[in-house]
């Protein structure tokens, strides 16, 4: 039972849950309520003159006089009320009170006329009907944005008052009390389908402000992303670019100073080639983190990809605070990382560019950073260089070249020479090193110390390398005596696919694997020492023998020799030529030679240049020399090789 009724007083109640449909509501009412009040007050004037004649004063003059000193006051308290000055308690607060009070006022109103009823004429009763319907009518469109309060007046004041007109005066009015009944009935059908619209409105007002309030978040948060690195959390390059791009706008109308330092590590790409992309990884983060440490307030770090980083310093003493920076920095890599029982000890190029006080060209910036760290780094590594316009010099020659060398490899102007290796005992022609030769470029010959370098970097060295393989072995294929020594690079040794091309070319050209001979440096040892092993290991199990080059060139390891089964060792020209000169030179090649003896390996002595170093290295007890002085790299007819090689090939 008592649900039911709570049920069917519902309508009635003030909904207080949705707030934001209270306020709406609430804001609506505001402008309605000085209305209401000043209906209630003209109603109460109009019924006071047609009443003016009934004697009694307390009726037809002081109650409504009492009535319209409250309606207007509470009008004009109303009327200066500002919406935006309410808070959410206080609007329950209010419109609660209000509609109570409003609707008590016209309750009041239609009791006072009533009670005024029978004391007026025929002509003044229809009056009164008339203006009690007029006030209700008016006061439920005045309360209407708040339903209860309606509702209330419709239910309290309209259908009584009907009520009461069928059975007041003999039912004459009866007409009149229908009509009421009638309006009133349909004007609670209209309000209450408003409210459930007007409702409807601010529900999807309010959805429509939550998605897009969804909506700013996601792009913001999608803003977020794009210009964060995932790995570090620092700004990424993409950051860097939109913040030099606004710095160049402001500097249009108020020159800025600005400095940026590129940073790029040195050693990384050995760390992560040897121990892997997870450990790559967590090395990023921790120097991430260290240097967000070292870098000041007023600079900017930025993550630009790979191993490199990039500081942003503005302001005018922005030079001054990024060569702080980069010092900060070189400080911090100079201990080592520590990682589990690992430690990796790293480096960082840094280049840095200035723009003071003028025009700020972002892209300008970066690329002249860009060129001072690759200096910096060509240079050796581990410090910082400035921006100099002579830098461009050496850059551009070398983007051109690296162009230069793929037209020249798809054009066919590489060749390929070869340089005799002799039995040290009996001076035979034993075997050829294969070199590389730009003999056909346009602009003129080109070293291959130039172009190799220029080749690797640029990543070209994998054609150009297997090039000179397959030229090498299908010259080559006619000398059965003769052994064939080809360089090969780190880069390419390092690839995945290599040794699979190395035996394509075999096969292709039908070459023996046992009369090949790949030589490699030691900076690959250094950079990949399980990985070299395995890919030398297999190379054997090929039957192609490996030799370390330009041993004692580097700080030549002699574990090395221990732990990689090379089948040679190619003494570095530098050594021999000290011979004779540097007793220590004699010291070392002849220790090495024991070594290598000891370990079955051949030693080969390179870039002999005379009679006497051949001597000395024979006697050292190298087995194979290699120099000038028995001849120089030259294309293979001319190598005069016909009268010994050649002619044991065809007696065969
Ligand atoms: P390398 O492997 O040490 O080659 C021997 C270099 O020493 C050759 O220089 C050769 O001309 C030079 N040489 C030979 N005998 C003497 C001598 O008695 N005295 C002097 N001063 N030099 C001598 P080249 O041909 O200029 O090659 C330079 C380097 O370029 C090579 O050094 C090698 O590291 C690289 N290279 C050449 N061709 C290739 C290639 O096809 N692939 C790769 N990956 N590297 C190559
Ligand atoms: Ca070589
Ligand atoms: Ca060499």
């Amino acid at each position: 039972m008592i649900p039911k009724l709570r049920q069917a007083c519902a309508p009635f109640r003030l909904a207080t849950d949705d707030v934001d449909l209270l306020r709406a509501q609430f804001r609506e009412f505001l402008g309605l309520i000085p209305l209401l009040y000043c209906i209630l007050a003209a109603n109460v004037c109009a019924v006071v003159a047609a009443s003016w004649h009934i004697d009694n004063h307390v009726l037809a003059r002081l109650v409504p006089a009492a009535f319209c000193t409250v309606a207007l006051t509470r009008a004009l308290w109303w009327w200066r009320r500002k919406y935006a000055h309410f808070s959410d308690a206080e609007i329950v607060r209010y419109m609660r009170s209000t509609s109570i009070l409003a609707g008590v006022m016209a309750m009041v109103v239609v009791a006072w006329i009533l009670l005024l009823y029978p004391l007026g004429t025929p002509a003044d009763r229809s009056a009164f009907v008339f203006f009690i319907a007029i006030t209700e009518i008016g006061c439920m469109f005045c309360l209407g944005p708040v339903r209860s309060a309606a509702l209330s007046v419709a239910a309290i004041g309209i259908f009584p008052t009907s009520l009461y007109f069928v059975l007041a005066d003999s039912s004459r009015m009866w007409v009149q009390s229908a009509i009421l009944g009638f309006v009133g009935g349909g004007m609670v059908l209209v309000l209450i389908r408003h409210n459930r619209s007007f409702a409807e409105l601010i529900h999807s007002q309010r959805d429509l402000r939550v998605r897009q309030l969804e909506t700013e978040r996601l792009s913001e948060e999608n803003r977020h992303i794009a210009l964060t690195d995932a790995l570090s959390g620092l700004p990424n390059r993409r950051a860097l670019i939109a913040r030099l791009e606004d710095l160049h706008e402001r500097s249009i109308a108020h020159p800025v100073s600005v400095a940026i330092l590129i940073v790029d590590l040195d050693g990384f790409k050995q760390v992560n080639d040897t121990f892997g992309h997870e450990v790559g990884d967590t090395i990023i983060r921790r120097v991430s983190h260290a240097f967000a440490e070292r870098v000041p307030e007023q600079a900017l770090l930025f993550r630009m990809g790979g191993d490199e980083f990039a500081i942003l310093c503005e302001g005018p003493a922005a030079r001054e605070d990024a060569r702080g920076v980069a010092a900060a920095l070189l400080d911090l890599l100079a201990h080592p990382v520590r990682l589990a029982v690992h430690e990796f000890q790293l480096g960082a190029s840094i280049g840095m560019a200035v723009s003071e006080g003028g025009e700020v060209d972002p892209w300008e910036l970066l690329r002249q950073a860009d060129t001072a760290m690759y200096r910096a780094k060509s240079e050796g590594g581990s410090g910082l260089l400035a921006y100099d316009p002579s830098m461009d010099d050496g850059r551009l020659r070398r983007k051109l070249l690296e162009a230069e060398i793929r037209i020249g490899l798809e054009r066919g102007e590489f060749d390929v020479h070869y340089q005799p290796l002799v039995d040290a005992k009996t001076g035979t022609v034993v075997a050829v090193e294969a070199l590389a030769r730009w003999s056909g470029r346009l602009a003129g010959p080109l070293g291959p110390d130039e172009f190799i370098p220029i080749a690797e970097s640029s990543g070209q060295i994998h054609a150009l390398g297997l090039f000179v393989l397959d030229r090498a072995c299908t010259e080559l294929a006619d000398w059965p005596d003769l052994k064939l020594n080809v360089n090969v690079s780190p880069a390419q040794f390092r690839h995945p696919r290599f040794e699979q091309e190395v035996k394509a070319v075999l096969a292709r050209t039908a070459f023996p694997p046992e009369r090949l001979q790949l030589e490699i440096t030691e900076g690959y040892l250094i950079d990949n020492p399980d990985r070299a092993n395995r890919t030398i290991a297999s190379f054997c199990e090929l039957g192609v023998r490996v030799a370390l080059d330009d041993f004692g060139s580097g700080f030549a390891s002699i574990g090395y020799l221990r732990k990689y089964p090379f089948s040679t060792i190619k003494i570095d020209r530098s050594l021999s030529s000290g011979l004779g000169s540097d007793p220590r030179a004699s010291m070392l090649i002849t220790g090495m030679v024991h070594l290598a003896n000891g370990l079955d390996m051949v030693v080969t002595a390179e870039g002999v240049e005379n009679e006497r170093q051949a001597k000395l290295l024979r006697l050292a007890g190298c087995h194979e020399l290699q120099g000038y002085h028995f001849g120089v790299p030259a294309p293979l007819s001319e190598l005069g090789l016909g009268g010994s090689a050649r002619a044991r090939a065809a007696s065969a």
